[in-house]
């Protein structure tokens, strides 16, 4: 009987407890189970690019254990225990934990599985040595692994290796940063607000190798030597890479749902098969796949309407997205892809960068903002246009 089945959440990231909790603020009958890979420990993600200056220890930055997000949520939540499976004409999954493998009924089922970092693909007998640093486990290792070393190189000058960088050049680490566009932060900002960063940066110690990749990491000293394309050789005790992350689609590519980006969902969250919806950065909704937090939120809030029996869509106001390299911070509203435009910049200076991405018709469709520009970000996020009515 599946009305008693209860509801099935995989995934116990910002994606998945935001939903329970929404859940709950309208049901508080329905048996909801909650499943993780991982210890289940509720923990704010973005926090891990900012715990080394703010003193933070891996333990203090859960704010929750998987045993008290239970209570106050009135759910089992299965901890060390991978989904390996869906039996979607029987609403049923294979739970493996350890040795044991077990089958659970779901009623409804909710993929809240995130993404995974790119792998990195280096040469030399280090290749495999790169942190990649995406949950609280991953940071764990790494801050064990940091203690009482120096240098870290830094692969990749995007979002999350700028805030790294920002965070280690801070706390007393000689950071490198390789990076094979010609700026930081280059596929999301226009030029003069990526230079405002990386001169920031760069004067607080980060050292930028621009235009360039790794070709190789070798073991060296007890730490490991660069190679990089320019020829440039660095030695460092420890790298991280962080060239980006892709939406987790494997588990659902592989029992028939709809995979293009992320898992492909409607404006309600379902996926193609009856009563199995997707949310967070796993997802890919109505065309959009955004690994933030804004569109989290919004999802959790419209699929816990819907899963209560009020269907419910999902809209995305214009998310502005901030970026934590507190040294420059910047705050940026992408514009759409293929949107004909041009960047303009009403602001460029020392402390400062104000750049708006318009359209022939001078209607504002993205904005750039960094250092103390910042402050302008609500103004010009409500003349923008929402991503998703
Ligand atoms: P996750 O947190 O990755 O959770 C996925 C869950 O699924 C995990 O519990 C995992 O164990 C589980 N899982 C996966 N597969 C299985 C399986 N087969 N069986 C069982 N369980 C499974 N966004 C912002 O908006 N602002 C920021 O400032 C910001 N800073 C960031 C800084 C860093 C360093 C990083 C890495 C990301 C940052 N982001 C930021 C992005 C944001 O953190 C993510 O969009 C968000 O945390 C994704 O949450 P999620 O629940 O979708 O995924």
């Amino acid at each position: 009987d599946y009305a008693c089945a209860p509801i099935v959440i995989i995934g116990t990231g910002l994606a998945g407890y935001q939903l329970a909790r929404e859940l709950r603020k309208l049901d508080q009958r329905t048996p909801l189970v909650i499943i993780s890979a991982d210890d289940g420990n509720n923990y704010s993600k973005p926090q891990l690019s900012t715990a080394f200056h703010k003193q933070r220890t891996p333990e203090q930055l859960v704010s929750h254990t998987a045993r008290q997000m239970a209570t106050t949520l009135s759910a089992q939540v299965l901890t060390f225990t991978e989904v390996t499976g869906i039996d979607t004409a029987n609403r049923c999954l294979t739970l493996k934990s350890g040795l044991q493998n077990q089958q659970l009924q779901y009623g409804k089922l909710v993929l809240a599985l995130g993404s995974e970092p790119i792998e990195v693909t280096v040469g030399g007998n280090a290749a495999g040595c790169a942190f990649r640093i995406n949950d609280l486990q991953d940071f764990q290792r790494f801050y064990t692994a940091t203690s009482g070393v120096k240098s870290v190189l830094v692969i990749g000058g995007g979002l999350i290796g700028c805030e790294y960088a920002n965070d280690l050049v801070q706390s007393g680490f000689e950071v490198h940063v390789v990076e094979p566009q010609a700026k930081p932060l280059g596929s999301l900002l226009p030029e003069k607000a990526s230079e405002l960063v990386e001169k920031s940066l760069a004067q607080a110690g980060v050292q930028f190798h621009l235009g360039t990749t790794v070709d190789s990491l070798e073991y060296c000293n007890g730490g490991v030597r660069a190679t990089l394309a320019n020829g440039v050789q660095l030695e460092v005790a420890r790298v991280i890479s962080a060239i980006g992350v892709r939406p987790r689609t494997a588990l659902a590519k592989s029992m028939g749902i709809a995979v293009n980006r992320g898992i492909v969902t409607d404006r309600y969250l379902a996926t193609g098969i009856e009563d199995i919806y997707a949310l967070g950065d796993c997802a890919e909704v109505d065309g959009h796949n955004l690994c933030y937090v804004a569109p989290l939120m919004a999802g959790a809030r419209a699929l816990a309407h819907t899963l209560t029996g009020t269907p419910t869509r999902v809209a995305y106001d214009n998310m502005p997205v901030s970026i934590k390299t507190t040294l420059c911070p910047v705050t940026v509203s992408v514009p759409p892809r293929d949107a004909a435009g041009e960047w303009h910049y009403d602001r460029c200076d020392n402390q400062g960068v104000t750049a708006r991405f318009t359209d022939a018709q001078g209607q504002l469709l993205g904005f750039a903002l960094a250092g103390d520009a910042c402050s302008q970000a609500t103004h010009l996020s409500e003349q923008a246009p929402p991503i998703m009515q």
